[in-house]
């Protein structure tokens, strides 16, 4: 038997020999795209491996009886098989052949550079094969050794990446997904390096417009980490995907750009003068990328996101996978081609898709009950006791509101298509008429119209996350407990957001009324079982719970929402943790649950305290605390929302005070910090968390809480924007949460700044 099989002959039903990755490569090599030429090392190779060296029986045996709840033992277990497969000599003949054919690959004509005598640069990759199930890639970790240079070290990271079927991650899914352990093989794949002089991406779907007759490229000299960075501004070209005319090109200047060393380090170098403002592609390698990324699409029938690289004047694609998210901008709006309908509104994409029904307008909370399923619901402002009817609408149109209101929050995670900030939405539509919202772009058509395919939603696929590794944790903000699993799928490292107050809309009752008639006990109840499907979803990943920050404007609807008093700003007035302390029966039942459920096995569960302003606060929620039974920051993880610029003001004495966590709230802190109300469509454009001021204090909280060993994360909406994720993993952040739709993106790039800021630092 062959130990290796070549790209060459390799297709997309080779899995069971070169696992998903490599016989993704096998077919594009069949496709005559051009990817860097490899081999895999055969997913039979490993198997023949752990069984000639013995150890096969041992890793049965390690896995016997586990359970893998218990965390410390599987990470026991994941460490020690770990350890045994990186201890075992991989049989002289397997070695050999692997040897033989990495000089082969360096040996080989072609136009990857930096081969000294037949040692090539290659990446050494894991590529799993979980049985029935192409897209389960979280059965074998991703391991990847990049610029690997010379044969002993090649044979070497071949059996690293065979280790790293057993991290404990990759055990704990498979048991949870039900796979034989000793089913599942592992290839490795050598894929050449290629020396970049230009690189980018390239979208086969204007990601902005979601045009998808655009094809968008995004180009560097040199390697394009500097891009994710904001090191450098990529040189842009839309592509008409039909005339294959550039439509448009940006080209912006580049004086620096990163590029490997013949150690196979990336270092910078200056770009000489002349090059500087000269467009980075020419005509033919633009024409060249369009060809391939219309044929990938094709072949895949699925819009692509592709990273690309030239050598030598030569294009290589170096990887594609599915676009699953696109963001919207409202000034790219306003210059796109319309459906041709008759438009009725326009307003901001808070959460994208399209959508034909009736119209049913709902200016009062007691209307609620008029939304049949499938209607569109159209209200001034959506507010949180509005989620029951929010679940039963197809979609949903405000007047108010910016991407942080509630409405865009509960939508994106809902999936139904939103927008928010028409002004007149409730003047201008009709209860009962029937509208297509094209909420994609912004707009509602008059009547019910067939939205051309580039209106096509494109909704994150559950299984179809890739398990990159990130040193800082991707969570997911969870507000429905309902849709925990579909959170759960993407592969999200814990929540970093639940919004008690979601769940307590669900029950229809105001927590000051439970009180007030002494059903504490339902109120317990009722936060527990939600808090629970989200705990159980994720075990034993962290779900850090936010106690009730309730608005007084905002729970009117809720029985005894009517004795709420009338604030002139209910955004700045009597909620969160203030409010808590002046009712700490309330407070008390929501710790209570979460002792509960502790109590249950869900010792997951962490808590923290909204809108934070003075540490007594923190202080008095500790010793509420104490009083179920809990002991804060060691029998639970308790922390604090930084949603306050006296928040970060007064961080030094709240760390002194004692606590495990902190978690940015961007929402509220830009508001509070620019002074820009969040909801207000107006001044909608003003509000952003990019805001020098806004990130100053971020930068200065982080550093505190580090000398205090307090960990840092952000829950607000800004941790879905790829920006503010560069700039956090700079400044060390330990936890990034974002949108359920959002999180595989901003796990790439995070992934990305992270190799960057690795590189910088050698
Ligand atoms: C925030 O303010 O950023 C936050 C996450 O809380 P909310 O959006 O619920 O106010
Ligand atoms: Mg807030």
């Amino acid at each position: 038997m062959s130990y290796v099989v070549w790209f060459k002959d390799l297709t997309k039903d080779s899995i069971a020999v070169a696992g998903g990755k490599g016989s993704n490569l096998g077919e594009m090599y069949q496709l005559h795209v051009p990817v860097p030429n490899g081999f895999a090392v055969t997913a039979q190779t490993y198997k023949e491996f752990i069984e000639r060296t013995r150890i096969k029986d041992t890793i049965q045996q390690l896995l016997q009886g586990l359970n893998v709840e218990e965390t410390d033992a599987l990470q026991a277990v994941a460490e020690q098989i770990q350890r045994l497969i990186v201890s075992v000599p991989v049989p002289e003949d397997i070695a050999e052949e692997i040897m033989d054919n990495y000089e082969l690959l360096g040996a080989e004509k072609g136009a990857q550079s930096l081969v000294q005598g037949n040692e090539v640069f290659v990446a050494v990759r894991s590529s799993a094969t979980a049985e029935d199930l192409p897209s389960a890639s979280f059965a074998g970790q991703q391991a990847t050794f990049l610029n690997v240079k010379g044969k002993e070290s090649v044979v070497l990271a071949v059996r690293s990446c065979w280790a790293s079927l057993f991290t404990a991650r990759a055990i704990y899914y498979r048991e949870k997904q039900k796979f034989d352990h000793a089913k599942v093989l592992i290839s490795a794949i050598i894929q050449k390096m290629v020396n970049a002089e230009k690189s980018g991406i390239m979208f086969t779907i204007n990601p902005a417009t979601n045009h998808a007759d655009e094809i968008v490229i995004e180009a560097v000299y040199g390697l394009g980490e500097m891009i994710v960075g904001g090191e450098v501004n990529p040189n842009t070209y839309i592509v008409d995907k039909n005339t294959r005319e550039t439509k448009k090109m940006e080209v912006r200047a580049q004086d620096v750009g990163l590029f490997r060393n013949a150690q196979g380090l990336n270092e910078k170098r200056a770009i000489p003068k002349e090059m500087q403002e000269r467009q980075v592609l020419d005509q033919k390698q633009v024409q060249e990328l369009t060809r391939l990324g219309k044929k990938l699409e094709e072949h895949y029938g699925q819009p692509q996101d592709i990273e690309w690289a030239v050598e030598r004047g030569e294009v290589f694609i170096v990887q594609t996978r599915a676009v699953t998210t696109f963001k919207s901008h409202q000034e790219e709006r306003s210059t796109m081609t319309e459906e041709g309908g008759k438009i009725l509104l326009k307003g901001e994409t808070a959460s994208a898709g399209v959508y034909s029904g009736p119209v049913r307008i709902v200016l009062n909370p007691n209307e609620l009950g008029k939304i049949q399923k499938g209607d569109i619901l159209v209200t001034p402002m959506t507010t949180p006791d509005m989620v029951p009817a929010m679940q039963r609408a197809g979609a949903i149109i405000t007047n108010e509101g910016g991407l942080t209101c509630h409405a865009a929050i509960v939508s994106r995670e809902m999936g139904t298509p939103c927008i928010v900030g028409t002004e007149h939405a409730t003047d201008v539509l009709k209860d009962g008429e029937i509208v297509t919202v094209h909420a994609s772009r912004g707009i509602v058509y008059e009547g019910a119209m067939e939205i051309k395919p580039e209106g096509k939603v494109i909704t994150p696929s559950a299984e179809g996350h890739e398990d990159i590794l990130t040193a800082t944790e991707i969570k997911v903000i969870l507000d429905l407990p309902d849709f925990a699993d579909k959170a759960a799928a993407t592969g999200a490292d814990g929540v970093g957001l639940v919004r008690s107050e979601i769940i307590i809309a669900t029950g229809g009752i105001h927590p000051a009324e439970y009180m007030r008639q002494g059903k504490q006990k339902e109120y317990v109840s009722l936060l527990k079982n939600g808090i629970r499907k989200v705990a159980k979803a994720f075990k034993p990943r962290p779900v850090w719970v936010r106690c009730s920050d309730m608005r007084s404007d905002e729970y009117r609807g809720l029985a005894g929402g009517d004795k709420e008093p009338k604030e002139t700003d209910p955004m700045i007035g009597w909620h969160a943790i203030r409010r808590l302390l002046d009712e700490p029966e309330i407070l008390r039942c929501e710790f209570q649950a979460i002792r509960e459920l502790h109590y249950e096995g869900y010792k997951n569960v962490g808590v923290m305290i909204p809108f934070v302003i003075r540490v007594e606060e923190v202080r008095k929620a500790k010793e509420i605390m104490r009083s179920v039974g809990l002991e804060p920051c060691k029998a639970i993880q308790f922390g604090i929302m930084v949603e306050t610029p006296a928040a970060c003001w007064i961080m030094e004495d709240i760390c002194k005070e004692g606590i495990s966590f902190v978690s940015f709230g961007t929402n509220d802190l830009t508001q509070l910090t620019l002074g820009i109300d969040r909801n207000n469509e107006k001044i909608a454009p003003l509000f952003n968390e990019m805001h020098p001021a806004v990130l100053g204090e971020i930068a200065k909280v982080i550093k505190v809480c580090k000398k205090y060993g307090v960990k840092t994360s952000v829950c607000g909406q800004a941790g879905s924007r790829p920006e503010m994720a560069d700039f956090l993993v700079h400044q060390g952040v330990d936890s990034i949460s974002a949108n359920v739709d959002a999180v595989e993106s901003i796990r790439r790039t995070v992934a990305r700044v992270e190799r960057k800021v690795m590189m910088e630092k050698k």
